[in-house]
């Protein structure tokens, strides 16, 4: 085969795949970053390269995710590996790191408990930002656990203590001042299980129940018995479902009970705190 440069290369992909996509892969193939790509359109690949890039492509039109396909994701300020065995963390997902940051203090110890890591990304990033605080992160699944552990040990977060087990099964009776939680919530039946990037990612970790409600329930009444006096509990949810989680923590006596907008306008994450009153300062938003 005769050799190519990188403008060939990417001209021939043409509009099979997202431009973006196609440099991303092909800056994975290479190992340089978007700069290099973009101002060494004469660059030449080896025929090794070029057939590993066009296999990739390949892929893509089949549908695989870039995420898995490079095995790792930006999330916040990092990057995280990520394998199928993982959900592929998401902007909206930030969010609910952000709120949690804005809870957690950065100049004391507190105790946080992340429900369904997955990749590790909420626990991780919380736990690089806020040192001081201990974290435990429980999975059910040992294959997602074994990423976030890898990521941990990548990114030199050490103040994180990995559980696997169903949600709250192995904490016996630990307190934490946060609990924060992206578990699946996409209804059994939703067609979006069938389209895009979600054909290809670990169901367990997206759908639950016929209304994609049933691990948020579950949560929201069992996280009282886990939470310190005027402890948060943060949850992301589904595009319709705020209204009802709110409902839900009402239910169960939480108060300051509110949702908050991701970057499109729909609430995405919504929360509240439990037994506020017994100590109303010590872990509420500046
Ligand atoms: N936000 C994901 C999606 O709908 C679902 C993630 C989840 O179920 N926690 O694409």
């Amino acid at each position: 085969m005769q050799s190519q440069t990188i403008a060939q290369v990417l001209t021939a992909v043409g509009r099979n795949v997202a431009p973006v996509d196609a440099q991303m892969l092909l800056q994975h193939v290479l190992n340089v970053n978007r700069t290099f790509l973009l101002t060494h359109p004469e660059h030449v690949l080896t025929s090794q390269q070029a057939a590993t890039f066009l296999k990739l492509i390949q892929q893509r039109i089949e549908g695989w995710p870039v995420a898995y396909l490079i095995g790792k994701r930006e999330f916040y300020d990092l990057i995280f590996d990520v394998s199928e065995a993982v959900l592929i963390p998401r902007p909206e997902t930030e969010l609910l790191v952000e709120w949690a940051l804005e809870l957690i203090p950065d100049n004391k110890p507190s105790n946080i408990l992340e429900l369904g890591v997955g990749s590790g990304a909420i626990a991780i990033t919380i736990a690089k930002h806020r040192p001081q605080a201990h974290v435990a992160g429980v999975d059910l699944s040992v294959d997602a656990l074994a990423v976030a552990r890898q990521n941990a040990i990548k990114l030199q977060a050490d103040n994180i203590n990995w559980v696997a087990g169903s949600w709250f099964d192995e904490l016996s009776d630990r307190k934490f001042d946060l609990i924060v939680s992206n578990p699946p919530y996409v209804a059994e039946n939703d067609a979006h299980l069938q389209q895009g990037d979600l054909r290809f990612e670990p169901q367990v970790a997206l759908s639950a129940g016929l209304h994609g409600l049933a691990c948020i329930m579950h949560i929201i009444r069992l996280a009282p018995q886990y939470l310190s006096d005027a402890g948060w509990l943060l949850l992301e949810h589904g595009y319709d479902q705020a209204a009802e989680c709110r409902r839900l923590l009402e239910e169960r006596d939480f108060s300051n009970i509110c949702s908050h907008p991701d970057l499109a306008g729909i609430m995405r994450v919504s929360g509240g705190q439990w037994n506020a009153r017994a100590d109303c300062n010590r872990f509420k938003p500046q």
